[in-house]
């Protein structure tokens, strides 16, 4: 049996960041990770860093999601300095474009109403009438009749993001296991025994970060994961000069030029197949935002499976009956990896998670159910 400080189950965006993090602090970390079988929305996913919208119903996760943000630059070249790699971190503002008074009325009421939420702390956002987004936004249609917009959000590339938190995670000495599903995990005295692919990884503390997968083990360790998958679709485009400046909620350009044009939201089951007809609307959108892009060619589209709670926010636990188990799951693990690795994993090291993450328990789930 191999013995590490702490197993981290799943190499994904969240698994990563947080290994990297818990390697930082000096942990011998296992990273496991299932492999290409798996469902995996973090080689799938849009790659924004995203503010605005988030934590309607749940300021914490509001605020949470704004200190990640806040955290990024910091973050971004961190992993620079220790791997090389330049995630591609743009975050000068991001737009939400609304293509009807209706729609403009409705997602200003909504940003009002979330930003006056009680707990929530408070930042600007601005909704743009139609002269004003044309004046940062050049080449928008006819149709357009203005926008949202927030100063922290920003896009980055996540395949990047991925490699470089694996890269980082093994120069601190962090050993990743890929091929290692974990199937089973043991209690033993104080410790944990993970049993993955013939293997065992002995762990005085265990960290659920597998995505979909988190649901079959979280009830092993004590822990409740209700995750279910929600597809999205994605179109790229081929590369064109730079238009862009700001990313959109629906639309961005890459730093390579290449455009991509998101991301539905839809209930599939486990199908993460892309078909014609969920895309001709993503493409009837985005031609309508920019009539200027008929011409450009697809070069190809994707779908993956987002990992989603009962209501949509994260799930952050530790184990009451099993102390030395977590879970970590989320919707934004691109927005939230900065935040994952700098703040959340070493208070995961000490053994407590802190009372501003609490709000995060599953068990706000069976609360909500039982009202
Ligand atoms: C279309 C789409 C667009 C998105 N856009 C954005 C965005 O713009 N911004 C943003 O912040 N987020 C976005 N997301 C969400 C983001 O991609 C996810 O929040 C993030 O990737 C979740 O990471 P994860 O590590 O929890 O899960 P995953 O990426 O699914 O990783 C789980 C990992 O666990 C492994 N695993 C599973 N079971 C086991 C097991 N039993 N043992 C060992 N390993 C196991 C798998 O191999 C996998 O690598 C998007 C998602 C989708 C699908």
């Amino acid at each position: 049996m191999r013995e590490f400080d702490l197993a981290v189950i799943g190499g994904g965006l969240v698994g990563g960041a947080l290994a990297y993090g818990l390697a930082r602090a000096g942990r011998r970390i296992a990273l496991l990770d299932e492999g290409d079988v798996a469902f995996r929305a973090s080689r799938g996913n849009f790659g924004l860093v995203w503010v605005q919208g988030k934590g309607l119903g749940l300021a914490p996760y509001g605020n949470w999601t704004r200190h990640a943000a806040r955290l990024w630059p910091q973050f971004a070249r961190l992993l620079a300095d220790e791997t090389g790699i330049d995630v591609a971190l743009e975050q000068h503002g991001g737009l939400h474009v609304c293509l009807s008074e209706t729609e403009l009325t409705q997602r200003v009421a909504a940003l009002a109403m979330l930003v006056e939420q009680a707990g929530f702390e408070r930042y600007a956002f601005e909704a743009l009438d139609r002269a004003a987004l044309a004046a940062r936004v050049p080449g928008i249609g006819p149709t357009v009749v203005g926008a949202t917009y927030c100063a922290l959000d920003g896009h980055c590339n996540p395949l990047r993001l991925l490699r470089a938190l694996h890269a980082a995670f093994e120069r601190r000495g962090g050993e990743y296991l890929p091929l290692h599903k974990a199937e089973r995990i043991e209690r033993r005295g104080q410790r944990f025994v993970v049993h993955a692919a013939g293997a065992r990884i002995g762990a005085a503390q265990v960290v659920l970060a597998a995505g979909l997968g988190n649901a079959a083990l979280a009830p092993q360790v004590g822990l409740d994961a209700p995750v279910r998958p929600q597809r999205g679709q994605v179109i790229v485009l081929e590369r064109v000069r730079p238009f862009l400046a700001y990313p959109l909620s629906t639309l961005r350009q890459t730093d390579e030029g290449t455009v991509l044009i998101g991301n539905s939201h839809e209930d599939a089951g486990f199908d993460d197949s892309a078909g014609t007809a969920v895309c001709a609307t993503l493409a009837e959108r985005a031609l309508r935002i920019f009539p200027g892009l008929r011409d450009v060619r697809v070069t190809r589209t994707w779908a993956a499976l987002r990992v989603l709670s009962p209501d949509g926010f994260p799930i952050y636990d530790r184990s009451a009956s099993q102390p030395g188990a977590f879970i970590v799951t989320c919707h934004s693990g691109v927005t939230l990896a900065a935040a994952h690795a700098l703040e959340l994993a070493p208070r995961i090291a000490a053994g407590d998670l802190g009372a501003d993450l609490r709000p995060f328990s599953a068990r706000r789930l069976s609360v909500s159910k039982a009202a």
